[in-house]
């Protein structure tokens, strides 16, 4: 089973050639086939030359792909995975924090498990700040509570899939891309195991808090219309309290209370309305297919 291997890098440098050698040392031996994607999303540092280098030296082959400039790693993951030609496809980071070993695994639970259509890594326990550990808990107790797709906490984009998977993610053509929603969205038997998180061979992280909180906005939003239809929630709350002070409060002679509180209600509803059909257009702008197919059967068709 051939492997293409899918690495963004933005700022990597000091990462090419170690992140190489160490995928060469743990496939020798167990993966025999496979290939190198890197994905240079708009580096300003010494990464193009490093991989100009490799390219020219390396035994295995190896493709780069330079983007004219930072476009984010989701742009970075789509650009591999439409370039690869593998029988399956491993997302990893450029920064050695995920295993070559670990891909070793899921490529040979693929190959044990010919039902198991993707194979996906999660952090049991995340080595970072508390804080961060509280937001990313959070995050996905809100998606959750408002999707019907699964966000799996902790489930990273490290994952190895079969290449149905590759072309189902890819029949997606919306532009603002969340890769963990998208993989659960498109369905397929999935397999987690899980991984510890290594520290960075070189370099820093490339995600600033600012910069996750803007993913985290933009997976939510991508992936369900809940907000827009709060009005609609609200509205009623308003609706019945104007009801209840209007029948309950006979004493006062002054209705102004439930007066303001009808009036709220019936423009939230007006609101809320107006959410639905945006939701409804929303969901239409971003064309995604109406259904996948996993597999066809037919006795008369070999
Ligand atoms: N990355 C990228 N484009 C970006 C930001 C990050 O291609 O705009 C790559 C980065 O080079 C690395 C991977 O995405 O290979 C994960 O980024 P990073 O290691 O900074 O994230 P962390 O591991 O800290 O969550
Ligand atoms: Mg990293």
């Amino acid at each position: 089973m051939k492997v293409s291997l899918i690495i963004p890098c933005f700022n990597e440098e000091g990462n090419v050639f170690p992140l190489y050698e160490a995928v060469e040392r743990s496939f020798r031996g167990t993966v025999s086939d496979y290939e190198f994607i890197f994905v240079n999303d708009g580096s300003r540092d010494g990464t193009p030359d490093r991989l100009r280098e490799l390219v020219g030296t390396a035994k295995q082959p190896v493709k780069v792909l330079n983007f004219s400039r930072n476009y984010g790693k989701e742009a970075a993951i789509l650009a591999g995975l439409a370039e690869g030609s593998g029988d399956c496809f491993t997302i990893m980071d450029g920064d050695l924090q995920q295993s070559p070993d670990v891909v070793v695994e899921m490529v040979r639970y693929l190959e044990e498990n010919p039902d198991c259509d993707c194979v996906t890594a999660f952090q049991e326990n995340r080595n970072e700040s508390p804080v961060m550990v509280f937001f990313k808990d959070n995050f996905y107790r809100v998606i959750n509570s408002m999707t019907d797709t699964e966000f799996v906490n902790g489930a990273s984009d490290f994952r190895t899939f079969r290449r149905n998977v590759r072309d189902a993610v890819l029949s997606l053509p919306e532009t603002s891309r969340f890769s963990k929603g998208i993989f659960s969205w498109v369905g397929f038997e999935t397999h987690y195991i899980p991984y510890t998180a290594e520290e960075r061979h070189s370099g820093t992280t490339k995600w600033s808090f600012s910069k996750l909180w803007k993913y985290a906005i933009s997976g939510i939003i991508s992936f369900t219309t809940t907000p827009l239809r709060l009005p609609l929630l609200f509205s009623g709350v308003t609706g019945t309290a104007a009801v209840l002070t209007a029948l309950f409060d006979k004493k006062s002679k002054d209705k102004t209370v439930p007066a303001i509180l009808g009036t709220g209600s019936l423009l939230l509803l007006a609101l809320g309305v107006l959410g639905e059909y945006i939701a409804r257009v929303f969901q239409e702008t971003k064309h995604r297919p109406v259904y996948l197919i996993k597999e066809v059967l037919d006795n008369r068709e070999p």
